[in-house]
């Protein structure tokens, strides 16, 4: 677990992790700045947002990594994952290979994390119901075998974003506090 920086202040790394496309860019946008992106290239520049919540009247501080679309090549590094405390895995629900890759993205959570981090399985994109590919019961049923969160999100849409970082937050707050 990680120390609050100094005095109430605690500071929180987060990755977001999951195959190319899945949406991982846009759930960090939609949640930071409440933007979405039709036309989303990989990200450029960026390494990490940092966004402040209130968690019983303490400022958190959220800084959310996100990938520079290293995970086409499967070449996201270990500087990536240092010193991460939460992590979001991320799917896409109208893509079954995505969420066929989720155990080979936790297999490399554990290699580089503490397994005792705040994770989420997120199935994102649950705004294209028409053509799902994976049920919400697989989503669950994986998630309760794994030991994670589980939620279905829609960056287009905004549904359970907010949440969805929040309760890693929450969950990393109560496990250092
Ligand atoms: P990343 O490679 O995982 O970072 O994925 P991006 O955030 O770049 O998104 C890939 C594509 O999926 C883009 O065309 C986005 O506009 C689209 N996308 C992302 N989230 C959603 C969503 O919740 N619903 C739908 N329908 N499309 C999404
Ligand atoms: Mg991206």
């Amino acid at each position: 677990a990680e120390e609050p920086e100094t005095g109430e202040e605690y500071l929180f790394k987060i990755v977001v992790i999951g195959d190319s496309a899945v949406g991982k860019s846009n759930l960090l946008s939609r949640f930071a700045r409440d933007e979405f992106d039709a036309h989303s290239k990989a990200t450029i520049g960026v390494e990490f947002q940092t966004q402040v919540v209130d968690i019983d009247g303490k400022e958190v501080k959220a800084q959310v990594w996100d990938t520079a679309g290293q995970e086409r090549f499967r070449a996201v590094t270990s500087a990536y994952y240092r010193g991460a405390v939460g992590a979001l895995i991320v799917y896409d629900i109208s893509r079954r290979t995505t969420f066929e890759s989720i155990k080979r993205w936790l297999g490399e959570l554990n290699t580089h994390c503490d397994t005792a981090m705040a994770t989420m399985l997120v199935g994102n994109k649950s705004d294209l119901e028409n053509i799902r590919e994976v049920s919400v019961e697989e989503g669950k049923s994986l998630a309760e075998e794994e030991e994670l969160f589980f939620i279905e999100t829609s960056a287009l849409d905004s549904t359970n974003v907010t949440t969805a970082f929040e309760t890693v937050i929450r969950a990393i707050y109560d496990n250092v506090r």
